[in-house]
């Protein structure tokens, strides 16, 4: 099924977090479709810069539309993290059911503007805009500045301009692997009290099942996941390549990870409904 409403901002006011998944080919695209439907639940498959490097934005589109279309629940098709307009302007043209303007790095004025501009084309398309405000760090790339997000700044992207879903930084982390980044929920109460807008948490693979939980309760609509799949899915192949060494067929040799990755997001999916 498409994305014809705004289920992010259901499940914000509903105590539930969609999960959105960072994809990298048709294989895991579908594995966490299949994890999706047993779970009866919406998901949103998401194109990162990573995934942009191998294929087009327009080739991206029409692959997760059609899989989108076939599939029992609503799918959403994002375009993660893009600092670029015209990006985000070619994945609203690929029929996009949502898009990231990624405007954290600018100056307030600048992402204010852009977010604005975006999120009126966006709205002109019937699909979602997200933005971000303060710095979610790398951790693969040796970042350790956490800034956090403002409520002041919030408020003024709130008035300022129609975005749909707002990117936060509360204590997340991307890419952590073996380690958990405590979410500060002094600092997210406040940003709720000044803004009414559906929070979106980045970096989740490395938030702790107990903070995973607790952020139910929040105005948090959808959480994003790429680290803990992409991870499951290596350390799956690594093993089925090391036990299988006469096996040259990619198609049998990702047969486990496939599994593995559905397996997985079932598991995340049913722990944030
Ligand atoms: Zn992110």
């Amino acid at each position: 099924m498409k994305w014809t409403k705004d289920y992010v901002k259901e499940a914000a006011e509903d105590n539930r977090i969609i999960a959105g998944f960072n994809v990298f080919g048709h294989e895991d695209a579908m594995a966490i479709i299949k994890a999706a439907e047993r779970a009866e639940s919406p998901v949103i498959l998401m194109v990162n810069r990573d995934a942009r490097r191998d294929l087009q934005i327009e080739h991206w589109g029409s692959l997760l539309n059609s899989m989108a279309e076939a599939a029992k629940v609503p799918v959403g098709v994002h375009l993660d993290h893009t600092s670029d307009p015209e990006s985000v302007k070619r994945a609203i043209k690929a029929g996009f059911s949502s898009v990231m303007f990624d405007g954290s790095k600018l100056p307030l004025e600048e992402n204010i503007k852009w977010t604005a501009e975006l999120s009126k084309l966006a709205h002109e398309n019937g699909i979602y805009l997200e933005g971000e405000l303060g710095a979610v760090p790398y951790d693969d790339i040796g970042e350790t500045k956490i800034q956090l997000t403002s409520v002041d700044e919030a408020k003024q992207m709130q008035d300022n301009t129609d975005i749909d879903w707002l990117a936060i930084s509360v204590g997340n982390i991307h890419r952590l692997v073996g380690r958990f980044a405590p979410i500060h929920f002094d600092v997210l109460d406040e940003i709720q009290n000044g803004c009414d807008l559906p929070f979106v948490i980045h970096g989740s693979s490395g938030i702790t099942p107990e903070d995973m939980q607790k952020l139910k309760l929040e105005r948090i609509g959808k959480m994003n996941l790429g680290t803990s799949l992409r991870k499951t899915f290596g350390d799956t192949l690594r093993a089925e390549m090391e036990a299988r060494p006469e096996e040259f067929d990619r198609q049998k040799l990702m047969v486990k990870s496939v599994a593995a990755v559905e397996e997985k997001a079932y598991l995340i999916l049913k722990s944030l409904m």
